[in-house]
């Protein structure tokens, strides 16, 4: 549950996409002498680490991790399509700051000088925030993110620590419209869906779904009964 949303298909998508394969085509051999049993998901995984060299998997548990690797090895040897992470694993700080700041950034009805944000008081150093940071601080900057006017709106579209599975490290976000759209389909293959309706880019590991199909997704995180039972005081201020 976030801000970040998926990237419109771009005509050098598919570009970066074939000369992914080509990659990892290239990186097989290498791969096998490595690790015979496990070469496509190796050789996968270096043509995607050139590919997206930002992204960071760290803090994963590791069934998210076997889910979502899984996922986009099947992905790039079965479709060409290349799915990236955008974030994964965030602490407690970072999450509940990108909260606090939809409502304090909102220009009413909590004028910003009357906001005393968590993370002004707790900077984060976190790797996983800066991933996001930058291009958010640029949105807010903009005016095109501070839009939600009370704690409440804001949970529709940004989980608290308390209610993140971010926090958990059993949640990924992607980037591109493409993957999400792959992921879509094909996601709950391996344990992952999308949760609620309106964060297309947002997956949870879903275990069961293997056997049993995802589950009917919420519109949006407020109407979710687990976010309504583990939900922390809204703002640790
Ligand atoms: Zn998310």
């Amino acid at each position: 549950m976030d801000e970040p949303r998926t990237i419109p298909p771009r005509p050098r998508d598919r570009l970066f996409a074939a000369v992914t394969l080509v990659l990892a085509v290239l990186l097989l051999p290498a791969a096998l002498a490595r690790h015979p049993g496990r070469a496509r998901e190796l050789a996968c995984r270096w043509a995607l680490g050139m590919r997206f060299p930002a992204e960071d998997l760290t803090g994963l548990t590791d069934g998210a991790m076997a889910a979502f690797t899984a996922a986009r090895t099947e992905a790039l040897w079965r479709h060409g399509q290349l799915i990236g992470l955008t974030s994964g694993y965030r602490d407690p700080h970072v999450q509940q700051r990108m909260f606090d700041e939809e409502v304090c950034a909102a220009p009413a009805p909590r004028p910003r000088h009357e906001c005393s944000c968590y993370h002004r008081r707790n900077p984060t150093t976190s790797r996983a925030s800066r991933w996001t940071r930058a291009p958010r601080r640029r949105a807010l900057a903009r005016g095109t993110v501070s839009k939600y006017g009370s704690e409440e709106e804001a949970a529709r579209w940004v989980a608290t620590a308390g209610t993140s599975a971010h926090v958990s490290g059993d949640a990924v976000d992607i980037g591109l419209f493409d993957a999400a759209a792959w992921l879509s389909e094909y996601g709950a293959e391996y344990g992952l869906c999308q949760i609620y309706s309106n964060e297309p880019w947002h997956y949870d590991l879903r275990p069961e779904a293997v056997d049993d199909s995802c589950p009917p997704m919420y519109a949006d995180p407020t109407h979710d009964p687990r976010g309504r039972e583990k939900r922390a005081p809204v703002s640790w201020r």
